[in-house]
């Protein structure tokens, strides 16, 4: 609506509002207020006035304090006021209200909002600087018109001033700020239909409680309206203390003006009943608006937790982590919706400290126990791993990092932990072992006769060589090869002559230990490494192998019969395995030279 206006008509909309509300105000308050010595308990002008400077545009600002001014000597000399007093009273009230706008202004960025409790703080202290500027201007030029009206109570009329203009700032300037921008921003639209009727009622309900207790003087009943306006900060926030404020104060104070209530009935001077009031209202004001402050700030952390806590619950279900923590102190224990996720459990489902660890298989169980039980003594960081049967009754792989909570004195009294499964993880990994290991022996392995290949051999002499030199202990190396092999080829055929190398290699390994090895070196060719042998013995076992494979030849009635040469050398401090080699080969060569089917030790 004031959007739409020119700045002429806006001017004057906002100057005429001044000028009406004012003077209405004024007389309301003079006439109501009107005892023995004239003074009244709040000065509700000024905070209408302070209250229309704070919503209306900054050029409308000057014709409105010219409104005021008018508003103010009508009203004050309506009263019964000298002009020039009046006059004076008006100067007060504009300088007030200049100086509040203007520390306001200054300390508070922005739009005023009773949201915040700094800036209720701050503008709490720009009105009680107003009202102290207001009150001495006031005094000083009472104390130039009309000295002797003031003689020896100049500080009282300050005193007086001060606290009932500085109570109309506070207590009417907020509500109908906050009203106002509640309007303009047509955030009123949007409020739940209860929420307007529950306001209604709790503002009624102060408003009854005030007349109810101000209307009659048996009871010193002033506690009652403090339940109204409590009730109504707790439920409607800053408007709701402001706003119930507003109703007690202009209740009490019209009530008390006229006579009756308990304030009026006090037995006293007209201005000891006045200062209970406003220490009544004072009361009652610094009761309610911080407590309403704080709980806006309250309900704006708890609504910021609810949401962090929305986002780690959205997080850990992404991530898969879950989280826990033990109570040490209650032996309870406390899951995310993730952690109950990963033991198959429903989120929300009761669990105890002793169920969470009883779902580990037995085999870990001691280890995922034991782990938990040091890290409380030494209040160390953990990380476990351990297999879980989930409620389903799945087998699990779950990792558990945490850390130890410490209480006052240093006491462990909960433990924080994550929790992941890593099911999917640990399969992967033994999948690939698997692979890995399976590739390496296709590596490492002849794939005719499925001995050791000529790589693993090699290898597995040097490791032999390296421990027979350490241990001072002895090793032997035989080399056979298939005699005449050509000519079993020639005659029977290559698959016939691979048939006869898988003979011979099966002889081979059968006829010697376990911790020897037979590897096919290439071609009809093999190695025997014959670990802590002497050369006696060594002997006897490569002799036994080479009759064994004559015997086993003579006796196949499917394939030719084979026999081998064989060439052996003991270790004799060589420096590597291709001097000892070199030794059989040379042996081999004279075992093939001297005949075939026999066997000769190296020199
Ligand atoms: P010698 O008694 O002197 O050892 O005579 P030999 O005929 O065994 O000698 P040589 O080493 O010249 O011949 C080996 C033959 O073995 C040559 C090659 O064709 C054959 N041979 C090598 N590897 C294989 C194999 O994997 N399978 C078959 N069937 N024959 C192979
Ligand atoms: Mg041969
Ligand atoms: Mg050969």
């Amino acid at each position: 609506m004031k959007r739409s206006l020119s700045p002429g008509v806006e001017t004057a909309f906002w100057s005429l509002l001044t000028l009406a509300g004012y003077a209405l105000l004024a007389s309301l308050s003079l006439h109501a207020t009107r005892g023995a010595d004239n003074i009244a308990a709040i000065w509700p002008p000024s905070g209408y006035f302070l209250a229309l400077l704070l919503l209306m545009p900054a050029r409308a600002r000057a014709a409105s304090f010219i409104a005021m001014a008018v508003a103010s000597i009508a009203a004050n000399m309506l009263s019964g006021t000298s002009a020039l007093v009046a006059a004076a009273f008006t100067v007060a009230n504009v300088a007030e209200a200049g100086a509040a706008l203007w520390l306001i202004r200054r300390r508070v960025p922005g739009d005023l909002s009773f949201m915040e409790p700094r800036a209720v703080a701050n503008f709490c202290i720009a009105v009680l600087a107003a009202g102290a500027l207001s009150a001495s201007i006031a005094a000083a030029l009472l104390g130039m018109l009309d000295a002797a009206s003031l003689a020896g109570r100049g500080l009282d009329f300050f005193l007086s001033w001060l606290t009932t203009v500085t109570l109309g700032l506070l207590i009417v300037a907020p509500p109908i700020v906050m009203l106002a921008r509640l309007i303009d921003s047509r955030a009123l639209g949007n409020v739940p239909r209860a929420t307007i009727a529950e306001a209604v009622a709790l503002l009624i309900f102060a408003a009854a409680l005030t007349v109810a207790c101000f209307s009659q003087a048996h009871f010193p009943a002033t506690f009652l309206p403090t339940v109204a306006v409590i009730a109504a900060s707790y439920r409607l926030g800053p408007f709701g203390a402001a706003a119930g404020m507003l109703i007690v104060a202009i209740i009490a104070s019209w009530m008390t003006g006229q006579g009756f209530g308990p304030v009026a009935a006090i037995e006293g001077s007209q201005k000891g009943k006045i200062l209970f009031l406003q220490f009544y209202f004072i009361t009652l004001l610094f009761t309610a608006l911080p407590l309403a402050a704080l709980l806006v700030v309250q309900r704006r952390l708890a609504k910021r937790l609810e949401q962090s806590n929305r986002w780690l619950l959205q997080a850990e279900a992404a991530a898969l982590v879950g989280h826990w923590r033990v109570d040490l102190v209650r032996w309870t224990i406390q899951w995310s919706d993730q952690a109950y996720r990963v033991h198959g459990l429903e989120p929300g489902e009761m669990v105890g400290v002793d169920y969470s660890v009883e779902q580990y298989l037995s085999e870990d169980r001691a280890a995922v126990r034991a782990i938990l039980r040091q890290a409380v003594q030494t209040g160390e960081p953990f990380e476990y791993q351990g297999r879980i049967v989930r409620a389903d009754g799945a087998i699990r792989h779950v990792k558990s990092h945490g850390s130890i909570e410490r209480g006052r004195g240093g006491r462990a009294v909960g433990i924080f932990g994550t929790v992941q499964d890593v099911t999917e993880t640990v399969e992967n990994a033994r999948i690939l072992e698997a692979a890995r290991s399976a590739a390496e022996r296709v590596a490492n392995t002849d794939m005719l006769t499925g001995l050791p290949n000529r790589r693993h051999t090699l290898a597995f002499l040097d490791a032999a060589l390296v421990g027979a030199r350490d241990q001072g202990v002895p090793l032997a190396v035989a080399i056979f090869d298939i005699d005449h092999f050509k000519r079993i080829n020639d005659d029977h055929g290559h698959a016939a002559g691979d048939e006869v190398i898988r003979r011979v290699a099966r002889r081979a390994r059968a006829s010697l230990r376990d911790e020897d090895l037979v590897g096919r070196f290439g071609g009809e060719e093999f190695v025997c490494i014959l670990q802590r042998s002497s050369a006696q013995a060594a002997e006897i076992v490569a002799e036994r192998l080479r009759s064994a494979i004559e015997a086993e030849g003579r006796a196949d009635e499917e394939l030719p019969p084979a026999t081998v040469s064989v060439g052996l050398a003991v270790y004799d401090g060589e420096g590597d395995i291709e001097a000892l080699l070199h030794r059989a080969d040379q042996a081999l060569y004279l075992a093939k030279r001297e005949g075939r089917n026999r066997l000769r030790m190296a020199a």
